[in-house]
């Protein structure tokens, strides 16, 4: 609820469905057609479900990619990822676990300069390094203020306790369409990204439904990492929760830095 206010006055148009249909505990804006990860309502039938889903099914610049290293350009230009927040609240929104941030996150990047709104994630990734999945995927979700949007992409492997991720995990909502406020929780650049900012960048769409397209995606070439503990208590309360791989369509993927 909170969340939808906030972002009602940034945000417009199918930015706003989103919002509405998958990055809120209400549907008080607008009614949304269910969608999920499995089943008669799972990816491959998104784009069936409801008109304001087609994109699923018939956008040619789709979201996540693999990301062939042999194909990559050069090109993707400059990045500037500036994330010094606090986390306000963690909701369990049926489709993820999605932290909503105060404000104070920017990201530049050659497409232009958009807030951070929230961080959320896939298990396992959504994208795929060279066919590989990592344990988990965090998407920081961006936006200027025409509604625009831009999502910085971090793979997350298994291996040493992530410590920030310590502070939000005995927080997570177990049940669907809780929150659980945890404000005052601060993090910056350390806490979110790996050390080495090179980037890998394309064009996309969300990776749930409506799957609008003209997403600026960055990814991070390097992982950061999640103890085993970690990635399984996710996995208890969230299942799986990636969209499969969609066809690249002669989209370019550039190296950024
Ligand atoms: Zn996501």
């Amino acid at each position: 609820m909170k969340i939808t206010k906030h972002l009602v006055g940034v945000l417009l148009g199918s930015t706003l469905t989103f919002l509405a249909a998958c990055h809120s505990t209400s549907d008080s804006t607008k009614e949304h057609v269910e969608w999920g990860y499995s089943g008669s309502i799972g990816p491959e039938h998104w784009g069936e479900l409801s008109p304001d889903y087609r994109l699923a099914s018939e956008g040619k610049s789709q979201s996540p990619i693999d990301i062939d290293t042999s194909a990559v350009t050069a090109g993707g230009g400059d990045v500037s990822v500036q994330c010094t927040a606090s986390v306000d609240e963690l909701v369990n929104n049926g489709h993820s676990i999605q932290a909503n941030v105060s404000s104070g996150g920017t990201l530049t990047t050659p497409t232009g300069t958009y807030r951070l709104k929230q961080f959320h994630f896939h298990s396992p990734s959504e994208h795929t390094i060279d066919g590989e999945h990592a344990a988990m995927e965090m998407h920081m979700v961006h936006a200027d203020d025409d509604g625009n949007l831009a999502v910085v992409a971090v793979m997350i492997r298994e291996g040493s306790e992530n410590p920030f991720f310590a502070k939000l995990w005995p927080h997570i909502p177990a049940i669907r369409g809780a929150n659980q406020d945890v404000a005052g929780t601060p993090f910056g650049p350390g806490d979110l990204l790996p050390a080495g900012r090179q980037t890998w960048r394309y064009s996309g769409s969300l990776t749930t439904p409506p799957c609008s397209e003209n997403v600026d995606w960055t990814m991070m070439q390097t992982p950061v990492e999640a103890s085993a503990a970690q990635v399984a208590k996710f996995r208890e309360i969230m299942f799986h929760n990636n969209r499969p791989t969609q066809p690249l369509n002669g989209r370019a993927v550039q190296a950024g830095n």
